[in-house]
């Protein structure tokens, strides 16, 4: 729940595309569609701020008539939201009050205090257009 949200504070931070994503218990990897490098230092003490501000997590229903009309809360190429089929349903969407807005049907905490400490562990290029980002908690990797 910690790293999901984190990873929402993320893709807020990283203004691209995901194309790929995974979390266990240890870390979580974000695969963002993008050419140019990121900085390590300034995506882990963005993470702390956006932790620091203390902003509100909630969850709240829209159309999918509003969801079209916004493709562009839509960030991941890969998972489209749930939707009924039936064009009048609702989604699900994660606001994390003005940081970031998503459709996302996953659990989250309800504060971004309650992350913690969480830092940028390792950032690869995996591909042209492709970068990884691993996040991981503070407390695992001290001294690392
Ligand atoms: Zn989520």
């Amino acid at each position: 729940m910690r790293f999901h949200t984190a990873t929402h504070l993320l893709c807020a931070l990283v203004p691209h595309p995901v194309n790929g994503c995974s979390i266990t218990a240890g870390y979580a990897r974000l695969d963002f569609h993008m050419v140019e490098p990121l900085d390590k230092e300034a995506l882990t003490s963005g993470i702390a701020r956006l932790v620091a501000e203390a902003h509100p997590v909630r969850h709240r229903w829209i159309s999918e008539a509003e969801l079209d009309a916004n493709p562009g809360l839509v960030r991941s190429m890969s998972v489209q939201p749930p939707r009924t089929g039936t064009g009048e349903g609702q989604v699900r969407v994660l606001e994390i009050d003005g940081v970031d807005l998503q459709p996302c049907g996953g659990t989250h905490v309800t504060n971004t205090a309650e992350i913690g400490r969480v830092v940028v562990t390792k950032i690869e290029k995996k591909s042209a257009m492709t970068r990884r980002v691993v996040l991981g908690f503070a407390d695992s990797t001290a001294g690392a």
